[in-house]
């Protein structure tokens, strides 16, 4: 058995409705089980929550109008998919869910109140209808199906807005409403992003959460793996706007994809997919709109493989801090006060470079930093630089391979680095360097990296 999960852009019109079906359908003729889970057609969830936003701020006719769009956009995709008559039992639950939504927008006006819990309740409309549109699709070709509302296994706490699953009920849950199905000779079509409370009160898993959703199903039902349906190849060696030489990574580890994610890899959050490969079920990052290329594999650990290098990654916009402190030197406590400065403004920490007398770090977030900076002042001489990135590279065991800083640095040898640091993960390097040089560093570090791909 099988997840195959689609993102947004993957139902995002009537034709990628039908590349979905065969895509499935392949799946279902080789006698791989899918159980298919479905985002929001693109654009709805967002469309669903700015519905909510202007209904609180009492412009009911604004979102009453947005809402009509929103229905218009679903009855478009139908129109396209569907040869009239279209199915009526179809756009009998079209019309009715738009009717929940209106009556839960007239009241989020009326009572000019609108709380995580109201925004579930609209937001996760979306998932719901799209769910609703391919399985009728489905089963008018050829593909038996049945719906199946996710409320009714994918059980979370009461955290609405980013609801955590409920494993106690939902490995039951799941198995006992999908496994029947599924014996039946039908395949499952199920939502992404939306759970309930046990008092089944509707929840989202915040945003992006239908990767979480494919990735809870895969483990309740001990899928062989779960695949994440996208619009991009997979992970890469980098950017390839940066990059045009960049090319997909065939397999990485969770914590690879971890750290890529945090370069803004958008292609999804790792802490989703934790509990599959927790599982030991591989996850496959696919395009729907190239499926036969092989996509990324993210386990656990990958295979042995030759490359030291996985990939070469960056981000921007960032903010060195650099405190001096004679008092620093053999004194114990220091780097707890450090610390404890960013804990109380609640500004994380990305990466940091300590000598006997200096620390050095980076930061994203600058709301506080004046008030940072004077708290700072306490403890020594403080110095900020703005406008800086952090370049890493991204590899394997870099402990057990020598030259590879040297390389590094050999590759970077006419940009100016302000810091370095090795993660604890055994896994990256990183510099920081002025923004303006990140690119630079970026295409350096690659071609360093990835000759064969150049001359290629
Ligand atoms: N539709 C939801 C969102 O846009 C969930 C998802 O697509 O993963 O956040
Ligand atoms: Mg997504």
């Amino acid at each position: 058995m099988l997840v195959m999960k689609f993102g947004g852009t993957s139902v995002g019109s009537a034709s990628r409705f039908q590349q979905v079906l065969k895509l499935v359908q392949t799946n279902w003729q080789s006698g791989n089980k899918p159980v298919v889970v479905l985002s929001a057609v693109a654009g709805v969830t967002n469309g669903l929550i700015e519905c909510g936003q202007l209904s609180v701020k009492r412009n009911l006719p604004a979102a009453l109008e947005q809402l009509a769009k929103l229905k218009e956009k679903h009855l478009e995709i139908i129109k396209d998919l569907f040869s009239t008559p279209q199915p009526p039992a179809l756009l009998a639950e079209v019309d009715a869910a738009f009717g929940q939504i209106d009556i839960l927008l007239r009241g989020i006006s009326y009572l000019g109140e609108l709380s995580k819990r109201s925004v579930d309740a609209v937001s996760g409309f979306g998932e719901l209808l799209s769910s609703r549109i391919f399985a009728a699709y489905a089963n008018l070709n050829g593909l038996p199906t049945e719906w199946m509302d996710a409320r009714q296994f994918l059980i979370t706490d009461e955290t609405f807005g980013r609801a955590n699953p409920d494993w106690a009920e939902i490995i039951p849950k799941t198995k006992a409403s999908l496994n029947p199905i599924l014996e039946k000779n039908r395949c499952v079509v199920t939502q992404g992003f939306i759970g309930s409370t046990a008092d089944g009160v509707s929840t989202t898993l915040g945003r992006g959460g239908s990767d979480f959703s494919a990735s809870i199903i895969g483990v309740a039902l001990h899928a062989s793996e779960i695949q994440i349906w996208t619009d991009v190849d997979g992970m890469m060696t980098a950017d390839p706007r940066l990059v045009p030489d960049a090319t997909v990574l065939d397999q990485v580890s969770f914590q690879e994809a971890s750290e890529l994610a945090y370069f803004g890899a958008k292609v999804l959050h790792p802490l989703t997919i934790k509990p599959a490969v927790e599982k030991s079920i591989p996850v496959r990052i696919l395009n729907t709109t190239k499926p036969d290329r092989k996509g990324t594999l993210i386990t656990e650990s990958p295979a042995k493989n030759d490359a030291t290098i996985c990939s070469i990654a960056s981000k921007k916009g960032l903010t060195a801090v650099f405190i001096h402190s004679p008092r620093m030197l053999m004194a114990h406590g220091f780097l707890a006060k450090v610390f404890d400065i960013f804990a109380r403004y609640e500004t994380s920490i990305d990466l940091i470079a300590t000598s006997e007398v200096s620390v050095s770090l980076t930061i994203d977030r600058t709301d506080e930093l004046d008030r940072i900076k004077d708290a700072l002042s306490e403890l020594g001489d403080v110095n900020i630089m703005h406008r800086v990135a952090i370049v890493t590279v991204v590899g394997r065991q870099f402990r057990q391979q020598s030259g590879i800083a040297g390389q590094i640095f050999s590759a970077l040898s006419k940009i100016n680095i302000i810091m370095i640091s090795g993660g604890a993960s055994d896994i990256n390097v990183s510099c920081v360097v002025n923004e303006e040089d990140a690119d630079k560093a970026i295409k350096q570090l690659h071609h360093e990296f990835f000759p064969a791909v150049i001359t290629a």
